[in-house]
C-alpha cells in the first residue's frame, strides 16, 4: 500500500504499467488465407506459446470451398457438394488442437491458382478490393489487440493468389490499426509490436532432406532441391523457435483437415522423432519490429515485456 501512497512514482513511474503488463498475457494472432494454412505454417509454435499461457486468435479469410480434395478417401459426392461446411468443421477441430482461443472467419470465397476459373467468381477473395479486406483485419486486430501478428511474407514458393492478397494485408495492417485516421469506426488505435512470417528456409529443407537420404534412403524433398534458390532470401531477419515437444500437435491439426490433407502424404513424410534430432525449429522471417532484432532470435515475444 504504502507504494501506491507515492504520487512520484503512481504518475510518472513505470513500475505500476509494467507490473499490470506483466500480469496480461502475451497475445498472438495468426492470418492465414485457407483452413489448413493455420496448421501447416507455425502451428507448433503458436501451441508452444499457447501452452506458456499466451491467448492466441485465428484469422482465416476463406472458406476452402475451392479448394481440391487432397484425400482419395474423403473424395465422395455429398463431401463435395457441401466443402464449405465440412472444411468450416475441420477448421474448427484443427484451431481447438493448436489451442486457439478465437478463429475469426473472415467468410471469402476462396480463389484458385492463377488463370483458375474459381478466380472470375465475384466472391473470390482475390477480387475483393484491399481496402475493404484490411478494415476487417484492422477492426480484428484493434479487438483482440496482440503483440505478435503472424502474416505472409513476399517470398511465397507458393503463388496462390489469396496467399499473396495475405501479403499485402499483413503488411499493410501494422501502420493501419495504428493509425486513428485509418478507418475510426474500426475501433480504437492499436500498436502492434511485431509482424512475422512463418518461412521454410533452404537450411531447414536441406537438412531434412539429408537426414531422410542417412535415414531411409530417399527424401519427399527432392523435387524442391532443384528449386532451393527459391528459398533462398539473404538478408532476411530470421528468427527461429524450438518446437520440440509440439511438432505432433501441430501434425494433429493438419491431419483434422481430412478433405486436404492426404494422412500419409508429405507433412507426414519425416518422422517427428527425426525432425527433432536434427532440425526441431520452426523459422520465421520479421517483417515489422518495434524493438530491434538481433542474429539468433529464439522467441518471437523477445525484447517485448
Ligand atoms: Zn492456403
Amino acid at each position: 500500500m504504502r507504494f501506491f501512497s507515492d504520487n512520484s512514482r503512481l504518475t510518472h513511474g513505470w513500475y505500476p504499467y509494467r507490473a499490470i503488463l506483466a500480469l496480461m498475457p502475451k497475445s498472438i494472432l495468426s492470418i492465414h488465407a485457407h483452413p489448413d494454412d493455420e496448421s501447416s505454417k507455425g502451428a507448433a509454435t503458436v501451441a508452444k506459446y499457447v501452452t506458456e499461457g499466451a491467448r492466441a486468435v485465428l484469422v482465416t479469410a476463406t472458406g476452402g470451398e475451392a479448394g481440391d480434395i487432397l484425400n482419395s478417401t474423403m473424395d465422395r459426392p455429398e463431401i463435395a457438394g457441401r466443402l464449405q461446411e465440412v472444411r468450416a468443421v475441420e477448421l474448427a477441430e484443427a484451431a481447438k488442437i493448436i489451442g486457439y482461443d478465437v478463429v475469426e472467419m473472415l467468410g471469402y470465397r476462396d480463389s484458385g491458382m492463377p488463370g483458375s476459373e474459381a478466380n472470375a467468381h465475384p466472391d473470390a477473395f482475390c477480387r475483393q478490393p484491399l481496402d475493404g479486406v484490411l478494415e476487417r483485419v484492422v477492426r480484428l486486430v484493434r479487438r483482440h489487440r496482440p503483440d505478435v501478428v503472424l502474416g505472409y511474407d513476399a517470398h511465397e514458393f507458393y503463388p496462390h493468389p489469396d496467399h499473396l492478397r495475405i501479403h499485402e494485408i499483413s503488411v499493410a495492417v501494422v501502420a493501419a490499426a495504428a493509425d486513428g485516421e485509418r478507418f475510426p469506426e474500426a475501433g480504437d488505435p492499436w500498436e502492434i509490436k511485431k509482424l512475422y512470417a512463418p518461412v521454410f528456409t533452404s537450411d531447414r529443407i536441406m537438412t531434412l532432406h539429408r537426414a531422410m537420404l542417412r535415414a531411409a534412403g530417399e527424401s519427399p524433398f527432392e523435387m524442391w532441391i532443384e528449386r532451393m534458390n527459391a528459398f533462398e532470401a539473404p538478408g532476411r531477419r530470421l528468427a527461429r523457435v524450438d518446437v520440440t515437444g509440439f511438432i505432433d500437435q501441430g501434425r494433429d491439426a493438419l491431419r483434422a483437415h481430412r478433405t486436404q490433407v492426404d494422412p500419409e502424404g508429405f507433412w507426414f513424410a519425416v518422422p517427428t522423432e527425426l525432425v527433432e534430432s536434427v532440425y526441431p525449429w520452426e523459422d520465421f522471417e520479421l517483417l515489422y519490429s518495434s524493438v530491434r532484432w538481433h542474429e539468433g532470435e529464439s522467441d518471437l515475444f523477445e525484447g517485448l515485456s
